[in-house]
């Protein structure tokens, strides 16, 4: 029995998808596979998991569960539905990699995918629902005898594609649609398409908006948590909340159109304003960049030229996955009496979090996506134009509770990423799923990036090699079907890409696995030091940075020590930095002080420990347990450690250029990779910069000015 107060109560009701209860619920009870399609915001994941809670789906040992494709939307929704039961965070809970709130009592679990498929293996009742249509296709695979229920939820599926294909479904699933409450949205095109500085476009048409349109949220779209801090910043010092009680001598005034201004008189902002894009926002479940930035500017002073409007305030919010979920909360609370709402997103805005009130869009067409180039290495964020299907669900915000309005620029057809695909292809195999190439994914990697990636599986001993003839049959007909092996089952178990599971697999020796878990941790969540090099606002804060640049070089010195260590290279100064960083009690000044970023290190904290409880579910006998007072390891541990490394990394080797190849400048301490035809560089924030070691091994290559290594580490080859 679930007791929600009146007022919850009468807010589901207005939901479309309530009024679908009965037949959802009756297509669970006959099916093991049902589909439910309805616009984002009509109910599906606040409402579904309660149906099913409430027809007792659940108990002690087989629980609801429900994926979210991104971690913020795994929070929210566990806070919003265990707040509408009026349940307990105890009971309605979420998981994401690193952390969750999960009790014994937990009766339905949000967690992101990847955390799913580490559960996959284990769980094998309960009631499933998914709201991302790629991993469906786990269960597929299970489809003969479904031991739970499964629910895929989705708002962009389109359906008879899916049910009618006889590969997927030997007979087609029952679909339900939701009833669309959607109101028509105009969409309004800018020609002229913003080159560069789409957040100055964007910020122009926000204050076009709030001065000039009726009441209504305005909700933004922008690539990156930068440039949403900046634009926030832009539109509270623009329009300033005011001292005095707001809109209290014309109450009746919020309603009316505000009077007519020529846009054609506003004063051009400096240029450089906008591009603070220096950031990038990681892919969520990859770890964490954060900047903290104070979000709170105490006056709206002046800004280029612009005067601040006292009094025309406006309700400006961030939004983006790694805000902190209390701030997160606010777009969901109504705004101040008679104050616009203006929320600034990224991405996140877009399919996974609904916010309410909003009449206004304004998008600047443009995405920041990981890339990852499986072949060469090289991964980078790129800001692209997004999908048109994309473009067309930011525009369907604004038509929630009324008709509304979208602000776009003319765009253009995304290019394709690549995104690694090894730990799909692993966690398939683990679950007996042979022929990976044949199975019928949704949107299906590409074919080359799913051979690259099972050569990248061989390599690393995680599946059997093929007999040569039988491979080039098997390369002909693109049909790849080896096997997994027992190093790549264990491997499977470590929630870490392969070429770091087998690293961690390679361990046991010499004692060496407390300080494998630790790079391996360090290495996943990236990203440990600040980021000293950006431009400084201040003469202040310049001189800030640069003693701080300096203590943080001296101390990646210290850390890496000298001769057998320092060939570790800047692995060898994860493993310090983690370790001197505990040791201090992992504070918040100590990170400060070298230029740690406290949450990073707090992340690989948990991980850490993560770690070391999969470790030991697969070799008990190490007994391991996390150590803050872990000593350095010895000159032998590390020569063991950089076999290691190489064993996990080796398809990530570069050689310097030797000097008779030095033809052309571009070439001076450059290094060949069998990958790429261009010179590849270490990064200056390397400590093995100025050591160029003949052979290195990297763990990634990131393409800025040039192509440079990070992660270095040098290797002898015999
Ligand atoms: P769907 O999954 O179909 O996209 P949701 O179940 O996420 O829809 O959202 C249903 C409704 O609940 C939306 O109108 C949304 O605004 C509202 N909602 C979701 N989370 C919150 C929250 N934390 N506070 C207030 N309203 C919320
Ligand atoms: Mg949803």
């Amino acid at each position: 029995p679930v007791n929600r107060s009146p007022e919850m109560q009468e807010e589901r009701l207005k939901l479309p998808i309530l009024s679908e209860e009965q037949v959802i619920m009756e297509a669970v009870a006959e099916h093991p596979i049902v589909i439910v399609c309805g616009e984002t915001g009509s109910g599906k994941t606040t409402q579904v998991p309660q149906f099913l809670y409430e027809a007792g789906y659940s108990s002690e040992d087989s629980i609801i569960g429900v994926t979210e494709p991104r971690r913020v939307a795994a929070m929210a929704m566990s806070q919003r539905v265990a707040k509408e039961m009026n349940l307990s965070q105890r009971v309605v809970s979420y998981q994401i990699r690193y952390e969750g709130n999960v009790t014994e009592e937990t009766r339905i679990k949000f967690m992101t995918d990847g955390v799913l498929l580490k559960e996959i293996q284990k769980v094998g009742c309960g009631s499933w629902l998914t709201d991302d249509i790629s991993l469906w296709s786990w269960f597929m695979s299970l489809e003969r005898n479904l031991p739970l229920k499964l629910l895929i939820m989705s708002a962009t599926l389109r359906v008879e594609d899916f049910t009618q294909n006889p590969r997927l479904f030997a007979k087609p699933p029952p679909v339900i649609k939701v009833e669309s409450r959607q109101f028509p949205v105009t969409v309004h095109f800018n020609k002229r398409t913003p080159l560069e500085d789409y957040s100055g476009e964007c910020f122009r048409k926000v204050r076009k908006i709030h001065r000039m349109l009726p009441a209504g949220g305005i909700l933004v779209f922008l690539t990156g948590q930068a440039e949403v801090h900046a634009l926030c910043r832009r539109l509270r010092k623009a329009f300033p909340p005011s001292r005095a009680r707001p809109q209290e001598k014309d109450n009746d005034q919020k309603d009316s159109v505000l009077p007519q201004i020529n846009l054609d008189h506003y004063s051009v902002l400096p240029a450089g304003e906008g591009d603070e894009d220096r950031e990038a926002e990681v892919d969520e479940e990859e770890g964490a960049l954060d900047s903290d930035l104070d979000l709170d500017l105490g006056d709206g002073g002046q800004d280029g030229g612009e005067q601040p409007d006292a009094s025309l305030p406006l309700h400006v919010l961030p939004l983006y996955s790694l805000l902190a979920p209390e701030k997160q909360a606010q777009v969901f609370k109504p705004p101040p009496e008679g104050i616009r709402l203006c929320v600034v997103a990224t991405n996140v805005a877009e399919t996974s979090l609904t916010i309410p009130g909003i009449k206004y869009v304004v998008d600047c067409g443009k995405v920041k996506k990981r890339y990852y180039d499986r072949v060469t290495g090289v991964s980078s964020f790129r800001v692209t134009w997004v999908s048109q299907a994309s473009a067309d669900q930011r525009a369907g915000r604004a038509g929630r509770t009324e008709p509304g309005h979208c602000y776009r620029w003319v765009t253009q057809a995304p290019p394709q990423g690549r995104w690694p695909v090894e730990d799909l292809i692993l966690q398939m195999k683990a679950l007996n799923i042979e022929k990976v190439i044949n199975f019928p994914f949704p949107t299906p990697p590409s074919v080359e990036a799913l051979l690259a990636a099972e050569e990248l599986l061989i390599a690393l001993g995680a599946l059997q090699p093929p007999q040569k003839a039988e491979r080039v049959k098997q390369l002909q007909k693109n049909r790849l079907s080896c096997p997994i092996t027992a190093l790549g089952r264990t491997m499977a178990t470590f929630p870490v890409a392969p070429r770091y599971a087998k690293m961690l697999a390679l361990s046991r020796q010499h004692g060496c696995l407390p300080y494998a878990i630790t790079i391996v941790a360090s290495m996943t969540v990236r990203e440990l030091f600040e980021e000293l090099d950006r431009p400084a606002a201040s003469d202040e804060e310049l001189a800030r940075l640069k003693s701080k640049r300096a203590r943080v070089a001296q101390m990646k010195r210290t850390w890496a020590g000298q001769g057998a260590s320092l060939k570790l290279g800047d692995l060898m100064v994860l493993l310090g930095a983690v370790g001197a960083c505990e040791y201090a009690g992992c504070t918040p000044q100590f990170c400060e002080a070298n230029g740690l970023r406290y949450k990073a290190m707090m992340e690989i904290r948990r991980l850490r420990g993560q770690l070391t409880t999969a470790v030991n579910a697969v070799c008990p006998e190490a007994e391991l347990f996390v150590d803050p007072k872990m000593q350095p390891p010895t000159e032998s541990q590390v020569t063991y450690l950089r076999q290691i490394v190489t064993a996990g990394l080796g398809d990530h080797l570069a050689r310097r250029v030797q000097s008779e190849e030095l033809l052309e400048d571009k070439w001076r301490n450059a290094y060949k990779t069998p990958l790429l035809d261009d010179p590849v560089f270490i990064h200056p924030s390397s400590v093995l910069f100025k050591e160029l070691p003949e052979f290195v091994v990297y763990q990634e290559i990131v393409e800025t000015t040039k192509m440079y290594m990070k992660g270095v580490s040098s290797v002898e080859v015999q």
